[in-house]
């Protein structure tokens, strides 16, 4: 699944190649309702926003495109319109005839065409952004007080901390030596302030991998070109002290660890 940097990188592609053209037309196949098509007609695309895991793509006249690529999705630009591949569920003709296509082979991702007012209201409920000056250690320790989530469900919680997802939050809590099932409110401020320290630095890494391994079509992977430590090495020796990395269910989802490193 697409986590916050993957999102980050695919917008500022976006934002390069997208800013300034006007809408011919959208073409709806899947993935979003057939009203797309005449909401976005004849706007001119004004900035592309990220918040959290969502792509917010702004129109001219107070509208604004919210894509969330789920599993599976990608969007990116593509130099004819009518070129667009087999998995191309949203079809965008821009002015020029360049086009600019949703395209996932499960067709899991959504897409809406909303109020830009009303989209701004709804991104206001999730957390702040991890590389953002609102997110520091003092805000950290004040959501870790008194909260009984284990770390790593309250890391994937987006309405603690937007854009975190299940390979960075297992990576930022093997990097601050932090068991996944620790309850927040019992982690001392030092390790409250590790785990910050962690994730900010992974984030930054993940965006700049990302950024890097992201090439437009196709063949699109969370986290392609960044080292895992524990994700998906569940049996394989840890890097650190050589344990074997474990793997549980917490919250439906798998969470790998290293028994060693992690307290
Ligand atoms: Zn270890």
């Amino acid at each position: 699944m697409p986590e916050m940097p993957e999102v980050e990188a695919v917008c500022r592609r976006l934002r390069g190649q997208l800013v300034g053209l006007r809408i011919r037309s959208a073409r709806v196949l899947r993935c979003a309702d057939k009203a797309l098509e005449q909401a976005v007609i004849r706007r001119t695309v004004t900035a592309v926003d990220r918040r959290g895991k969502h792509i917010l793509i702004r129109l001219s006249g107070g509208i604004t495109v919210h894509v969330h690529l789920r599993m599976s999705g990608n969007l990116f630009m593509i130099p004819d319109h009518r070129l667009s591949g087999a998995s191309a569920r949203i079809i965008v003709a821009l002015a020029g005839g360049t086009g600019l296509v949703l395209e996932d082979p499960r067709a899991l991702a959504r897409a809406e065409a909303v109020g830009t007012r009303l989209i701004n209201g709804e991104m206001e409920k999730l957390g702040p952004e991890p590389l953002s000056p609102v997110f520091t250690p003092d805000w950290l320790l004040e959501k870790a007080r008194g909260c009984r989530q284990p770390a790593k469900l309250f890391l994937m919680d987006q309405t603690k901390v937007a854009g975190l997802g299940n390979i960075y939050a297992a990576e930022a809590l093997f990097q601050a030596r932090i068991n996944p099932r620790k309850p927040m409110q019992t982690l001392a401020r030092m390790r409250v302030e590790r785990l910050y320290s962690a994730i900010v630095g992974i984030l930054k890494d993940a965006v700049q991998s990302a950024y890097l391994a992201y090439s437009g079509p196709g063949d699109f992977q969370e986290a392609e070109s960044f080292p895992l430590a524990v994700y998906g090495r569940q049996g394989e020796p840890c890097h650190a002290c050589g344990a074997t990395i474990r793997r549980l269910m917490q919250g439906g989802r798998s969470t790998y660890y290293c028994p060693g490193c992690q307290k």
